[in-house]
């Protein structure tokens, strides 16, 4: 068994608003264990909704068909497939209750038109519609359920859940249930991950593993079924347990969870601050911080210095250094951390130094960047960097980069 979802409406094609009618209908039966294989959007056009509906029926047992149903020229989904369905369409008796009591309530006058809205297959199940007019429609033909809801969101999300779901886990004995968990990673490239579980994502049915490559980072989803939601759940931390294992020292977190929480609530466990000398990444670093609640336990801020003289007049990079190394350099780096520490008086002190592009600076490639990190007078580390595309990626990702270290 398997379900397509057909979303009808010109606007969707013109890009004019988002199909997310089929992207929430996708998650609710993923929940329940329905596998959807197509989505399908068509303009409102009579030929070519019929042609999305001949073929649905070729090849899908269940049919979720979204929008259409209104009171205008341009609603044709029950007369496209009132051609294929072969049944009467009839007027039903309470949706026209419905509305015709609204256009009475707002004195308004009701015309043909809005009539037909009340009009239902002649063996359909009427689903009613508490939020709108069109009442939604499920139909059986020829071993195919056909199920006819409203456009609107709100509106088609009362129908699935009340009405829809429940009856395709009767009619199809629908027992299982999906957990799934986004596991996030960072300093592990997607490949290597991959490598390193290739065996579990290669054989793996129940859960799968699905690896995604994120900006600097990598995800991994776990998926499982089970009879039952606690089933499912374990299906999953039995995995998560086999995962961390092997690449546990990368993980940092699950779902919403990011990085710059991840951090954050580190540097407040270990009683941290953290500040910043910024060149090429221009306060993103700490702004990604400043952004997050309780910020202010752990970030004592940023000094942003661009330009050769800014780096000398506010951070006190000497002359002679930026004369021998230039500023992309290790040393300007290191010195930027250094002096940067010590004016903002933070315990840890992250700068950011090099060409975010699209031309070299001072003979280096765009995407070279020096990150320096100091702690106190215990620690310090400078490493140089390349990243790949274009300025605002290279800059996005020297901050996941300053993230990363500050992680380890
Ligand atoms: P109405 O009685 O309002 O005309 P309808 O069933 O004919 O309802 P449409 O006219 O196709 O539905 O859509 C009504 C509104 O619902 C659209 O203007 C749009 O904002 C929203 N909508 C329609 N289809 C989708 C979709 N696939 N995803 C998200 N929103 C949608
Ligand atoms: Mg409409």
């Amino acid at each position: 068994m398997n379900a397509e979802i057909i979303a009808v409406g010109t606007e969707l094609l013109l890009g004019q608003i988002a199909n997310t009618n089929a992207q929430w209908i996708s998650q609710q039966l993923a929940k329940i264990g329905m596998p959807v294989y197509h989505h399908h959007v068509v303009g409102d056009n009579m030929d070519r909704v019929q042609d999305a509906f001949q073929t649905a029926e070729r090849r899908s047992e269940v049919i979720i068909i979204t929008g259409g149903l209104g009171p205008t020229e341009d609603d044709m989904t029950r007369d496209a497939a009132g051609m294929i369905l072969q049944q009467k369409l009839i007027e039903d008796p309470k949706s026209m209750d419905r509305i015709s009591s609204y256009y009475e309530k707002n004195r308004l006058p009701m015309t043909e038109n809005n009539r037909k809205q009340a009009l239902v297959f002649e063996h359909a199940q009427v689903l009613q519609n508490d939020e709108g007019m069109a009442p939604g429609q499920i139909v059986t033909h020829e071993g195919t359920m056909w199920v006819f809801l409203p456009g609107v969101p709100s509106e088609m999300k009362q129908l699935m859940t009340e009405c829809v779901l429940p009856h395709l886990r009767k009619t199809y004995d629908l027992k299982s249930e999906i957990v799934s968990e986004m596991m996030r990673f960072i300093g592990i490239g997607e490949s290597s991950l991959e490598d390193e579980l290739s065996d579990l994502i290669s054989n793996q049915t129940n859960p799968t593993l699905a690896p995604l490559a994120g900006e600097g980072e990598v995800g991994l989803r776990i998926t499982a079924t089970g009879e039952s939601h606690e089933e499912a759940v374990n299906n999953v931390s039995e995995m998560k347990k086999v995962v961390l294992d092997r690449v546990g020292r990368f993980y940092y977190g699950s779902d919403e969870v990011t990085i710059e929480e991840t951090v954050r609530d580190l540097l407040k466990r270990q009683k941290l601050t953290v500040g910043s000398a910024e060149s090429l990444t221009g306060g993103k670093f700490i702004e990604a911080l400043i952004s997050l609640p309780g910020a202010s336990n752990v970030c004592k801020g940023a000094l942003v210095t661009y330009t050769p003289e800014a780096k000398h007049h506010v951070l006190g990079v000497p002359a002679s250094l930026i004369d021998s190394y230039g500023t992309i350099s290790a040393e300007c780096a290191e010195t930027m951390a250094e002096n940067a520490g010590e004016l903002l008086n933070a315990g840890v002190t992250l700068s950011f130094t090099g060409v975010a592009g699209p031309d070299a600076s001072e003979g280096h490639e765009p995407g070279t960047v020096y990150i320096a990190l100091q702690a106190g007078s215990e620690y310090s580390f400078v490493e140089s960097y390349h990243f790949d595309g274009g300025r605002d990626k290279v800059r996005k990702r020297a901050v996941k980069k300053g993230y990363e270290l500050l992680f380890y």
